[in-house]
């Protein structure tokens, strides 16, 4: 043990011994700190009118075992404020970090008012965090009529800065979404940054994966900076895994011991309400947030409960149970959720996030098809499902929001996709990579050509897509990331598409 982590140690017994220790922790301490236990940053998410999220990590060794916190718990207290000099304080509360979560802390603050900035920190001992802003979301029935969102994805960390990150620190945005692969648990190539770790499994493993990620300056600007909505994708697990079925087909138990693992590193390195702590290898990640009248959020998992792939792996050709109409992207009870949710909103717009491509989309060069099995062209009859109820029941202006594909793509999707003839219901924008290596701009090329529904396919540059959204229009500003090796990257617009409210689809 060094002398770093003995006086951390020391003081913390010590003080221990003094302080009354709140009902169900053993041992509670205020330590004195020889290195800044706030590595990780301060991050806020899944906002409501009066409430938001506030998350941070003790981790003053964030890459080693523990976070370099000994297995103490630890009073964590927290202030938010009308002010970023804290000279109008709203709550403030204590909170104890233990380390069966990685000292990390979640706070539920409510009682704040609809639509306004907050400014937080924490403090630990004699260590005080960095301070971040937030932002409620509009009251239910305010007649708000602009709304900016970031969607984001796919961040593999050896591929690539987090210009994309530093960016949205000047688009003055309501909110941050992201659709998947915080992190990748397996090792690619290392393009641009290296680390030496191997594929992920255990509970360490996962937590040593986001303490990586998070170590970038950017990344963490952009968590203090904005609420984030967040839903996992198959890199915070394993790489196209689908509900207790592995990549390398591991027995279903011990996947789902390697899945538990992972959910609990996810949740512990993100601002995540509650009501999203993982049971075990479950978790209640889909979720619906109200952006007063101008619109709905609908956040989806579609992975913890899709049925196995059919038909092989990657681009397939449809064999006939890929039809079959027991099987389902969002599992049963996900499905009926997203009905209800979508059938009792009210608001202008009806926003989908998820993770991989909704619209039909062939593959395959020439009059063949071929589906990527593990999108929703592998589970036509979920789709299916989908779009037939949004043309019966005609939610307003339904726009998705996917990822995975590292690609830019600009789709209408069709009430019976792959049928052209048949009306357009919704708009799908696909944002592309962060900075997660992209197919070539020849494959994508492909996908345009085979696929009238396709506006716009362009795998040539990692960024994000932002969202305005106005009562009578949503514009989506494709942002690129001139060079992802450079953290100071510039980025442009490499183009935008609007969709008009009444009229599904884009506008062309
Ligand atoms: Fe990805
Ligand atoms: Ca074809």
């Amino acid at each position: 043990m060094d002398t770093k982590r003995r006086t951390l140690l020391a003081s913390a017994i010590r003080l221990a011994a003094l302080g009354a220790l709140p009902v169900g922790v053993a041992r509670a301490a205020a330590p004195t700190f020889t290195s800044d236990p706030f590595t990780l940053g301060v991050a806020s998410g899944f906002p409501e009118p009066g409430a938001v999220v506030l998350w941070t990590r003790l981790a003053p060794e964030p890459l080693a075992p523990g976070g370099g916190m000994p297995a103490e718990a630890i009073a964590v207290d927290w202030e938010l404020a009308d002010d970023d000099r804290f000279r109008r304080p709203r709550r403030r509360g204590r909170v104890y970090a233990t380390s069966d979560w990685a000292h990390s802390v979640h706070v539920e603050v409510t009682g704040l008012d609809p639509a306004r900035d907050y400014w937080y920190r924490f403090r630990a001992g004699d260590a005080g965090s960095p301070v971040g802003r937030t932002r409620t979301s509009p009251a239910p029935d305010a007649a708000n009529a602009a709304l900016k969102v970031a969607v984001a994805c796919c961040q593999h960390y050896e591929s690539g800065h987090y210009a994309a990150y530093r960016a949205m620190l000047g688009d003055d945005l309501d909110l941050v979404v992201h659709v998947g692969d915080y992190i990748y648990e397996n090792r690619g190539v290392a393009r641009v940054r290296s680390h030496d770790a191997t594929e992920a499994y255990t509970l360490d493993d996962y937590r040593w994966r986001y303490a990586l990620y998070k170590s970038d300056p950017s990344l963490q600007a952009a968590h203090a900076a904005l609420p984030w909505l967040l839903t996992p994708d198959d890199h915070e697990v394993d790489n196209d895994y689908a509900a207790d079925r592995s990549e390398e087909r591991d027995p279903p138990e011990l996947f789902l011991a390697r899945r538990a693992a992972a959910y609990q590193a996810y949740y512990e390195h993100l601002p995540l309400p509650r009501r999203m702590v993982p049971f075990g290898p479950y978790a209640r990640y889909y979720t619906r947030r109200r952006l007063g009248t101008l619109a709905d959020i609908h956040v989806l998992d579609g992975r913890q409960f899709r049925a196995a792939h059919a038909c092989g792996m990657g681009r397939v050709a449809p064999c006939p149970d890929l039809f079959s109409a027991e099987r389902s992207m969002l599992g049963a009870e996900q499905e009926r959720w997203l009905e209800q949710s979508l059938g009792e909103s009210s608001a202008r717009w009806n926003l989908i996030a998820q993770q991989t491509v909704f619209a039909n989309m062939d593959q395959m060069p020439g009059p063949d098809v071929g589906y990527w099995s593990d999108g929703w062209s592998g589970y036509p009859a979920a789709r299916r499902r989908l779009t037939r109820f949004i043309a019966e029941r005609r939610p307003a202006n339904p726009v998705i929001l996917s990822g995975d594909v590292h690609a830019f793509l600009v789709n209408d999707v069709h009430a019976e996709p792959g049928d052209a003839g048949s009306p357009i219901v919704a708009a799908e924008l696909v944002t592309t990579s962060i900075s997660s290596p992209a197919p070539a701009q020849s494959v994508l090329d492909t996908w345009k050509a085979e696929n009238g529904n396709v506006h716009l396919a362009r795998s040539d540059y990692r960024g994000y897509t932002r969202l305005t959204v106005s009562r009578d229009t949503l514009v989506a500003d494709l942002v690129a990331v001139d060079d992802v090796r450079l953290a100071d990257s510039r980025t442009h617009v490499l183009a935008s598409f609007a969709v008009d409210a009444g009229r599904p689809g884009v506008v062309s």
